[in-house]
């Protein structure tokens, strides 16, 4: 479960204690949430309760409209990927950010992102931890990012190497008609690091704000998981919903429809 699907409801104390009391086995967390208990308490607190850290959420932004002060986001970065390290998740999430102000080169932002991505991840090895790069939504791109294809992560984790992986999150990529060939191409090679399931509902009125509970919207999210476990990825299910509805919603219920929905839809298999 990650944190931000409840973020407005719980504070990360009780977070994890409702997690391991609605039988998730994991969590993926947010450094501001972390850093409000603690990082030594934080970890302390998931392992008393018997879950793992799987995201840490997240290096960066990277790029966007602050990008004079590169060197301060960079370190902010590398500062991120070690307490990502210290609070032992399983991969670091790196959020490229958009735009510089008035920029229209989105070739040029790709460029920039690759060359800090291939440092960062220099730091990352020396830390111990994997380098998720998580393809956003097209509608995303030059806001938040600049990598809107699975395909487009594929060939950044190609020329970057070994250490990179690729979150796979459905709400972002499930339109794409290169979807199955290239969920099979990160799994030939080892790299499907995450799968963050949620659904794409029909309106959808905000960008950002407004994914649905799994089930409630258009994706197939059944055929979705088989290709990715066809991919050969063993991992956990990922629950990231963001959503001002659930948000308005207790949130113990959003917990137990969540778990109840991944049952339904992923038979059974619900090691999230
Ligand atoms: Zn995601």
């Amino acid at each position: 479960m990650n944190h931000a699907t409840v973020r407005v409801q719980y504070g990360m104390a009780q977070f994890v204690e409702q997690c391991a009391a609605h039988g998730y086995a994991g969590v993926s967390v947010w450094g501001a949430e972390v850093e409000k208990v603690g990082f030594a308490t934080a970890r302390s607190m998931i392992a008393d309760h018997g879950l793992f850290v799987f995201g840490y959420n997240r290096a960066g932004p990277l790029m966007g409209p602050d990008f004079h002060r590169k060197d301060e986001a960079m370190d902010a970065a590398r500062r991120e990927i070690d307490r990502a390290a210290e609070i032992g998740a399983d991969h670091v999430m790196l959020f490229p950010g958009g735009f510089v102000s008035g920029e229209k080169d989105l070739s040029g932002a790709r460029q920039r992102f690759a060359e800090m991505a291939k440092v960062l991840l220099d730091h990352a090895k020396t830390a111990g931890i994997r380098l998720a790069l998580e393809p956003l939504h097209p509608m995303l791109v030059g806001d938040r990012t600049c990598m809107g294809t699975l395909r487009h992560a594929n060939d950044l984790c190609d020329r970057l190497g070994e250490g990179t992986g690729i979150v796979v999150d459905a709400h972002h990529v499930w339109w794409d008609e290169a979807l199955e060939p290239e969920i099979a191409r990160a799994g030939a090679a080892d790299r499907i690091l995450a799968f963050h399931v949620n659904d794409w509902l029909l309106p959808t009125r905000h960008r950002l704000t407004d994914r649905g509970m799994m089930g409630d919207g258009i994706i197939d999210l059944k055929g979705m998981w088989r290709s990715i476990l066809g991919a050969g990825y063993d991992g956990p299910l990922e629950v990231e919903i963001f959503s001002e509805d659930w948000w308005a919603e207790p949130g113990d219920r959003v917990l137990e429809i969540a778990m109840q929905r991944c049952r339904e839809i992923f038979d059974g298999d619900t090691d999230a």
